[in-house]
């Protein structure tokens, strides 16, 4: 298990991480979610042993990180750090054998993800002739090649498109299921509420939420509730415990305190002739986010 505990960073004066603490378990995906600045990346530096915490610690299966386990760590950093003038498979025989991976380990395992993620043809192409999607892919490629216990990726999404989206979530979804702790940061919510299981937000180094996702809905107890046809607004925004009615160019989405306003909205609107849809929906991370911060996440 990866604990990060009461965790503080300063630069100078300037506390950049303020007090984070975490846990992720093999098998978990855990969203570090935070807009530019939060202290992402100078969290990820900590866990990789890149940084030292001013206070707290932070340990991998008990025991505090270092040389003797980056092998079973996987790191793909936001900005990107590929050596651009060496061919795919030269990258991937330098990088697998500061895992120390061997050769032929390194190229089974290779030939195995670029035909996955359908790149094969570029196994002997110079990095630098790739398009920059493609070399996101190698990046990624490069960060799981040696199969890591424990997997940070920072930003891993940013500047893919949705296909590739769903390749990259689909690997590490496998992995997680092999068992692998991973951990990714991102600056869009619906990112992390469709695909992992725990999280934490941090704003200017501080967590706002922090826990399973699961638990953080439950205890979140407003919902909204989608209507299409010809309602009354100001009917249901009479009803106590409905918090407001927003019209959309779709439908009506009635805002409500808690699953027990469902049925005071649905006996007032079930005698319309028209209705094509009430649906009761959990509220989003963003809007459980705004509650919380009191402003909307800036992407
Ligand atoms: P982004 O999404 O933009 O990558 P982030 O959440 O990863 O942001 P960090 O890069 O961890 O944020 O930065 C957190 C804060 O620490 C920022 O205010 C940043 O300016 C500051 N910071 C980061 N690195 C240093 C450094 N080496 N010296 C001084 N301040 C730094």
């Amino acid at each position: 298990m990866l604990k990060v505990e009461n965790v503080t960073k300063y630069y100078g004066k300037f506390k950049a991480v303020d007090n984070l603490s975490f846990s992720v378990k093999p098998g978990e995906i855990f969203g570090l979610l935070g807009v530019n600045g939060a202290g992402k990346t100078t969290t990820f530096r900590m866990i990789m042993g890149l940084l030292e915490p001013t206070e707290g610690k932070i340990t991998l299966n008990d025991k505090p990180i270092d040389y003797s386990v980056t092998d079973d760590i996987g790191f793909l950093t936001e900005e990107r750090s590929l050596l651009t003038k060496l061919t795919v498979k030269e990258q991937a025989i330098f990088y697998g054998n500061l895992k120390s991976m061997k050769d032929k380990d390194i190229l089974n395992r290779l030939d195995y993800l670029l035909d996955k993620f359908e790149i094969k043809e570029y196994k002997n192409k110079k990095i630098k002739e790739l398009s920059k999607g493609n070399q996101q892919k190698i990046q990624f490629i490069m960060a799981i090649l040696n199969e890591p216990k424990l997997l940070i990726l920072d930003e891993p999404f940013s500047g893919l498109d949705p296909f590739n989206v769903e390749l990259f979530k689909k690997e590490i979804i496998e992995m997680s299921k092999k068992g692998s702790m991973i951990i990714f940061s991102s600056h869009r919510m619906e990112h992390v509420e469709l695909f992992c299981k725990k999280l934490a937000i941090i704003l200017k180094g501080k967590t706002v939420l922090e826990g399973y996702l699961s638990d953080i809905k439950r205890d979140y107890r407003k919902k909204n509730i989608f209507i299409k046809g010809d309602i009354d607004i100001d009917e249901i925004k009479s009803i106590k415990g409905v918090i407001d009615v927003v019209k959309t160019a779709e439908q009506y989405e009635v805002k409500i305190e808690s699953d027990e306003i469902v049925d005071k909205v649905f006996s007032k609107i079930k005698n319309s002739k028209n209705i094509t849809k009430f649906v009761v929906e959990e509220a989003s991370l963003n809007e459980i986010f705004v509650s919380k911060v009191g402003h909307a996440y800036e992407k």
